[in-house]
């Protein structure tokens, strides 16, 4: 079966009743956990597969690394724009609301988080190059697989006579890769309603209270970013629908939401992209696994308005050029965060100490982290999503009615 409306329905339907038997059996819903975390293993299970059958075929069909450049080009200037943006916005709601302002330092006391290792940006860039590719698939790391799959889609493409056997397996390789997506896609509404439950759950409400001001300040970031910013560049540099655009998404979001991983959500946002909002398949293949790994507009966002939460909670103003700092080491930890749950609390580490705010801090905000971390991974997988149709469509890809190939090779 393909993604048809009612797949969302019924996803949508999974989270609502998860959360419901989550709030009614409390700790009780935990019983289900396995089935949440069977649906995860399923996800994971086709991310380095999917991604390397895709961006081989990906770049077979754009034919050149050149073209592939120009995509790139765009897709860098798409995702340090749009995470900049982001921060600066969170800067704005945190400076404007002032949550911290009173708070009582130290809430949580000290944080485990504090002895974890951050990743510097030289150890980010050096992880591009896999010394082994195998190693790197089987450690699912998404960056040395993109380039080698990048290297190994080109030479295909050069040697296309004689290496026809091996595209063909590839392009086979990936429709059924595809296929299974769609099978694992129709458990969806079963799994999320098991993560749902148990994340809920497992959430006393009463953690909320004390932090309400501080979740909202989060909240109404990335509120601005995902209905007004997104949709804005969605209208006007993709010239898109934003609401058909968000409804094509809608099971990808869902699946965000529920499982705070857009690495495991990567399988569903590719799929929706090709099938539902009809985004080609060469462009999603390479923009979506990158901006999984580095685009994260949402937790960039909640980087800088918990940092700077935490300076007010300590009574430590932060002047205009340090705030500034916050903003571009919260894109920089971002980028760094994997795609994991949790992920930008622990790479929040790189902004605190940048701006010297106690690290400590962090033991304030974890006891609401995950209910944020689903947020800004459901605005993560909208920022990816928006950016590969937007860069579709100025490459002039959009809609397919030729092949990436043809339309470069027109233009030449
Ligand atoms: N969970 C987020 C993601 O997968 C990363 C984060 O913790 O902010 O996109």
């Amino acid at each position: 079966m393909g993604l048809k409306p009612k797949l969302h329905t019924q996803i949508l339907l999974g989270m609502a009743a998860g959360a419901a038997v989550g709030l009614f059996l409390g700790g009780k819903a935990t019983l289900v956990a396995p089935l949440g975390k069977l649906f995860i293993s399923l996800l994971k299970m086709l991310i380095m597969p999917l991604i390397l059958a895709s961006l081989v075929m990906g770049m077979v069909n754009i034919g050149d690394v050149k073209n592939l450049g120009r995509i790139g080009g765009k897709t860098f200037v798409y995702y340090l724009s749009t995470t900049l943006a982001a921060t600066f916005i969170g800067l704005a709601m945190v400076n404007l609301l002032r949550p911290g302002v009173g708070m009582i330092q130290g809430v949580g006391a000290k944080t485990p988080l504090a002895h974890h290792a951050t990743p510097s940006l030289l150890s980010i860039l050096m992880e591009i190059v896999p010394s082994n590719i195998f190693k790197a698939l089987a450690e699912d790391r998404v960056l040395p697989t993109i380039f080698f799959s990048i290297l190994l889609g080109s030479a295909l493409a050069i040697t296309k006579e004689k290496s026809k056997p091996l595209i063909s397996l590839f392009d086979a390789f990936n429709g059924v890769m595809m296929k299974i997506t769609e099978w694992i896609m129709a458990l969806a509404p079963l799994g999320v309603f098991a993560l749902m439950a148990t994340t809920v759950g497992k959430m006393g409400l009463s953690v909320f209270k004390p932090l309400a001001i501080y979740m909202l300040t989060v909240l109404v970031g990335l509120g601005i970013h995902a209905f007004l910013v997104l949709p804005g560049l969605l209208r006007f540099l993709g010239r898109f629908s934003p609401w058909t655009f968000f409804k094509a998404m809608l099971s990808a979001l869902a699946t965000a939401f529920s499982t705070a991983s857009s690495a495991a959500t990567l399988p569903v946002t590719m799929e929706c992209l090709e099938k539902n909002a009809k985004v080609p398949s060469e462009v999603v293949s390479f923009v979506v696994p990158l901006g999984a790994t580095v685009n994260m507009d949402g937790t960039a966002l909640y980087e800088a308005v918990a940092a700077i939460f935490i300076a007010q909670a300590y009574g430590i103003t932060l002047t205009l050029p340090q705030q500034l700092m916050v903003s571009l080491t919260a894109t920089l930890a971002s980028i760094g965060a994997a795609a994991i749950p949790g992920a930008g609390l622990v790479t929040m580490v790189i902004v605190l100490k940048a701006v010297n705010l106690p690290i400590e801090g962090i033991g304030m905000i974890l006891a609401v982290d995950r209910i944020l971390d689903m947020c800004r991974t459901t605005v993560n997988v909208w920022g990816d999503a928006c950016g590969s149709a937007i860069i579709a469509r100025i490459e002039g890809l959009f809609p397919v009615k030729k092949t990436t190939k043809e339309v470069y090779s027109e233009r030449a």
